[in-house]
C-alpha cells in the first residue's frame, strides 16, 4: 500500500495533507525518513511513525450521523446532496457506504461504514435487526392499529409486514407514535401506516439494533462509534 493512503487511512490527514507531512520530513518507515507519497509500505510489518509516535493502520471505518432533511442516503447523486457529501475529507477518504436508506425527507440515525461485512449482515434478512422510529401521523393513531401491525398489514403490492411493536405516545388529530420493525422494504413505515389509511408527515429513525441515535448529534452531524458499539453490532 502506497505510505500516502495508509497515513491517510490511519486518520493522520486529507492525501493532499499527509503529502505536507511527508515532505516536513516528521515521517518515518522503520526508523528512517522518508519524504516520497509513493512509498509502498506493508501496514502489518512496516513500523510507521509521525513525529516519533507510531502510526496505527485501520482499514474500516465505522459512522453515525443524524441525517437531515432533504439528503439522500447514497454514495452519489446527479442532483442532490448525499450523506457522503456531508463528511469531511478524512473520513470520505474511507470510502463509506450507508448500512442500508432512509428516504430522502427522513431523519435521524443513519450507520456508514466501509466493512462491507457488517453492512452485509446488519441489513441481512435472516438477522432481523429492529429498527426503532418515531413519526408524526396525521389523523388518530388506535389500539386497532397496535394489533393490526403486531399481527403485520398487507401493503399495497401485497407484501403481509412481520409483527412490529407500535408504540402510541400521543393521537388525537396528528398523532405521535414509536414504531419497531425487523426488516427494512421501500418506504416501510409510510407504507404500513398507508395500509391502515393514515399518511405520516415527520419520520426519525431512532436506533438500529443495540445502538440508539447520539442525541448529542445535530442534523448533519456525524461521529465515529467507539470500540464497544462495533462490537456490540457484531
Ligand atoms: N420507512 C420509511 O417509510 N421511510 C424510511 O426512510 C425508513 C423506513
Amino acid at each position: 500500500m502506497r505510505l500516502d493512503k495508509m497515513l491517510a487511512n490511519s486518520g493522520m490527514g486529507s492525501r493532499k495533507e499527509v503529502k505536507k507531512l511527508l515532505k516536513s520530513g516528521g515521517v518515518t518507515v522503520n526508523g528512517k525518513m522518508v519524504k516520497d507519497a509513493k512509498t509502498h509500505v506493508d501496514p502489518e510489518m512496516d513500523q510507521v511513525h509521525l513525529f516519533d509516535e507510531p502510526v496505527e493502520y485501520r482499514e474500516f471505518v465505522y459512522l453515525m450521523m443524524n441525517k437531515p432533511d432533504g439528503v439522500i442516503s447514497a454514495t452519489e447523486d446527479s442532483r442532490d446532496e448525499t450523506v457522503i457529501d456531508l463528511l469531511d475529507e478524512i473520513h470520505r477518504h474511507f470510502d463509506p457506504h450507508p448500512v442500508g436508506r432512509l428516504d430522502k425527507d427522513t431523519e435521524g440515525m443513519l450507520l456508514l461504514t466501509n466493512d462491507g461485512q457488517l453492512s452485509h449482515s446488519l441489513l441481512s434478512p435472516k438477522r432481523h435487526v429492529p429498527k426503532t422510529y418515531f413519526a408524526r401521523v396525521k389523523g388518530r393513531v388506535t389500539e386497532e392499529d397496535i394489533e393490526a401491525f403486531a399481527n403485520g398489514v398487507t401493503l399495497e403490492d401485497g407484501y403481509a409486514t412481520k409483527p412490529a411493536d407500535l408504540v402510541i405516545l400521543s393521537s388525537g388529530e396528528e398523532s405521535e407514535i414509536e414504531l419497531t420493525i425487523t426488516e427494512g422494504k421501500f418506504h416501510q413505515v409510510k407504507r404500513m401506516f398507508l395500509a391502515v389509511g393514515k399518511e405520516v408527515q415527520y419520520l426519525k429513525r431512532l436506533s438500529m439494533g443495540p445502538l440508539g441515535l447520539d442525541e448529542s448529534l445535530e442534523l448533519g452531524e456525524y461521529r465515529e462509534l467507539t470500540v464497544e458499539e462495533i462490537e456490540l453490532l457484531k
